[in-house]
């Protein structure tokens, strides 16, 4: 078991108990999916909630508020930021600034969840039960503090998914509170994370980036386009992480029809420098990769002896011709 899940080096890394137990009782709740009979109808309503909401992270907290991907009014961008808000991942700005010092410090000391340096359960969610973390430094998030609204939804970051709760209870009852919130906000809260944990450590190096970012197909599936974060600690500023049309990235597609009718605009884009550099390095990988099979190749036939010879018979019969 990891060291960083008992609860003495918790204490070490600022993690306080009463907040970590507040946590596990909020996690627990996924467990009431047992008081409620199952419907399609029901899953469709967590799966569909998880989606949107997972949009609001990654297209409006990372894409937009971290890095500036994309320009939108000042309307959607407040709709973007409630939105995120209601995953009940704290605040856009709070989200923002942290993420931007991810970005400056990734996987040195410095990174607030790196894997490499405080292990996966830290990296993955502990990190930001840390006390110490509660506040930002708005001047790393000066371009969107100067918005009051946005100031006071990242300072009311828990009446989104307060009113949104509600809201499921008056239409649904307990039945839409348990899947649409409960369930759905459990596996959300996990399936982003998996960009904190899993992105630095599982999947591919396109990019010789200063971090141990990755590349993960089923990553991506599951955040909208965020497991291509090798691409994106590369460049990090680009609406699209996909950079190729196999590397699915629903967040961009979403926002590209939403740019069709003039809801967001200025999509930023990778410098063809950068995919070229990609390209090139794929080929790279993909010569290394045959020239390796072709060696083990070569070597198995060397070592290969027919059923029931010695080495010594082989070199015998090899020197008769
Ligand atoms: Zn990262
Ligand atoms: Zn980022």
């Amino acid at each position: 078991m990891n060291s960083s899940s008992t609860v003495e080096p918790m204490v070490k890394q600022n993690v306080p108990i009463l907040f970590l137990t507040l946590f596990i009782l909020i996690e627990a709740t996924v467990l009431f999916v047992f008081t409620v009979d199952f419907q399609w109808s029901l899953l469709g309503l967590a799966v569909g909630m998880y989606f949107l909401r997972m949009f609001g992270i990654t297209a409006g907290y990372h894409r937009y508020f971290s890095h500036n991907a994309f320009k939108t009014s000042r309307v959607f961008q407040f709709i973007l930021g409630w939105i995120g808000a209601m995953s009940m991942q704290k605040g856009p700005l709070w989200w923002a600034a942290h993420h931007r010092n991810h970005h400056r410090y990734s996987d040195t000391e410095l990174d607030i969840h790196s894997p490499k340096q405080k292990g996966f359960w830290y990296s993955h969610m502990l990190w930001f039960l840390r006390d110490d973390y509660n506040d930002y430094d708005s001047r790393l998030i000066k371009d969107y503090y100067k918005y009051p609204e946005m100031v006071w939804l990242d300072r009311f970051h828990w009446l989104p998914p307060l009113s949104y709760s509600i809201a499921l209870y008056l239409i649904g009852g307990w039945a839409w509170l348990v899947y649409g919130y409960a369930v759905s906000t459990f596996f959300l809260g996990h399936g982003t994370w998996t960009i904190n944990s899993l992105a630095h450590v599982i999947g591919s190096r396109r990019y010789e980036t200063k971090d141990d970012s990755r590349n993960n197909f089923f990553l991506a599936i599951i955040t909208m386009g965020e497991g291509w974060h090798n691409n994106h600690h590369h460049y990090a500023h680009s609406a699209n992480q996909g950079f190729f049309w196999y590397e699915v990235d629903f967040s961009y597609y979403i926002l590209k029809l939403l740019s069709l009718f003039g809801i967001v605009w200025d999509l930023k884009m990778p410098p063809v420098k950068v995919i070229e550099e990609g390209k090139a390095n794929d080929r790279l990988k993909k010569e290394a990769k045959l020239n390796k099979s072709k060696n083990t190749d070569a070597k198995t036939k060397e070592n290969w002896i027919p059923q029931g010879m010695k080495p010594d018979m082989v070199n015998a019969s090899i020197a008769e011709g």
